[in-house]
């Protein structure tokens, strides 16, 4: 069995929101580059694009409809300021759903301990019917639903995921106990200003501008961990953001490469079974050593 394996595919690097857009195909490029030239080891699977049923575990058809009739033949469309349609969105947009679903395939069948979708455009602000926040697909939801094992999502993008929240708490009023929704993210008058109170299945841990790796580490500890042990997962998928970093042009908090690392241990010894999924990070000099240090413990199976 592999420690860690990585599922992705180029193609998703066609997939253009416009010239200066901070979600671009540069976040990719450098992350793989990063991969082969300092962890060669990792195995890298390529991801393919998921089935519309596999889609509408999370949308109803109307949504998937409304991305492809949306799709322009040259140019862009905007869905609303932040989030574009080029004319492969909507491919790329399936292969990024397939990475997560592949990576679960992987860790739920014991091929690997743990596994990475290194995809975008990232998913976790696409509610149920709704594209927004450079986000067309529910990505980690989707994931989730594709097995039958018990789930726990983490997102510690600095972004709340109020699409995954939204997703959950459909999910948990239609009768299901099976997918829970736990989050760090950057807290009252940030966008998109979701994510100030607990639900069935919802833990939300807000933190204020300026927040240290020490803080983040305590509200963490304090918060996020006893979450997860009451849920008792058999699978967490991270939404893996890292735009929480201290240099991250979007974000105010100040967390460090390390916490990227730690947050894994921690959660590690909780649940083995870790896939993670990319979401944010923008600063393309520093996001692929972040994504460096989760992937080392991801890889660290020594616990
Ligand atoms: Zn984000």
């Amino acid at each position: 069995m592999h420690d860690l394996v990585i599922f992705t595919n180029e193609a998703m690097t066609k997939h253009n929101q416009g010239l200066g857009h901070p979600e671009c195909s540069a976040r990719l490029e450098r992350i793989l580059d990063m991969v082969k030239n300092d962890m060669p080891n990792i195995p890298i699977e390529k991801a393919y694009p998921a089935d519309e049923n596999t889609l509408l575990l999370a949308h109803p058809q109307d949504h998937l409809d409304s991305i492809l009739d949306n799709t322009p033949f040259d140019g862009y469309h905007a869905i609303d300021g932040d989030t574009y349609l080029s004319p492969t969105s909507y491919d790329a947009a399936l292969i990024s759903v397939g990475a997560g679903v592949q990576a679960v395939k992987a860790v739920v069948n014991g091929e690997t301990k743990t596994a990475f979708a290194l995809s975008r455009p990232p998913g976790h602000h696409a509610e149920y019917d709704t594209a927004m926040g450079f986000c067309l697909f529910a990505n980690a939801f989707i994931a989730a639903r594709s097995s039958s094992v018990r789930t726990l999502i983490i997102d510690f993008d600095v972004h709340h995921g109020n699409g995954t929240e939204d997703l959950v708490k459909r999910h948990t009023a239609n009768g299901h106990d099976d997918i829970a929704y736990a989050s760090t993210h950057q807290g009252l008058g940030f966008w998109p200003n979701t994510g100030h109170v607990d639900a069935k299945n919802i833990c939300n841990a807000p933190l204020s501008v300026g927040t240290t790796s020490d803080d983040f580490r305590k509200t963490v500890t304090n918060k996020i961990i006893p979450f997860a042990k009451l849920f008792n997962p058999e699978l967490i998928i991270f939404s893996a953001g890292f735009d929480a970093h201290e240099s991250d042009p979007l974000g105010e908090l100040n967390l460090t490469h390390n916490d990227f690392g730690w947050i894994v241990d921690q959660i590690k010894s909780i649940c083995p079974r870790i896939v993670s999924i990319l979401e944010g990070g923008y600063n393309l000099d520093t996001l692929p050593t972040s994504v460096k240090h989760h992937l080392q413990a991801l890889k660290n199976t020594k616990q």
